[in-house]
């Protein structure tokens, strides 16, 4: 029995109205989900699993801190320089 290759979804927004919107970086799929149903407006691969990233409902969280590592980063850049 063949493996199907599996496409982890990166979590891309969160809309006002409570749905969330996932694309997959590796084939194009994108869809959006309610709290009781799913929209699939990209199919991407069709023999592909697609698994939910990790980072929800983490990304307020890890914007934060990727924006404190940006600033340090140009900082320690410009110093180099
Ligand atoms: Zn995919």
């Amino acid at each position: 029995m063949p493996m199907q290759p599996i496409h982890r979804l990166a979590n891309l927004a969160q809309r006002p109205d409570g749905a969330v919107e996932w694309a997959c970086p590796r084939c194009g799929r994108y869809l959006v989900r309610y709290p009781d149903t799913q929209l699939v407006l990209a199919a991407g691969a069709s023999d592909t699993i697609h698994l939910l990233g990790d980072r929800y409902p983490a990304a307020p969280i890890d914007v934060a801190a990727m924006s404190e590592f940006d600033q340090q980063f140009l900082h320690a850049h410009a110093i180099g320089w």
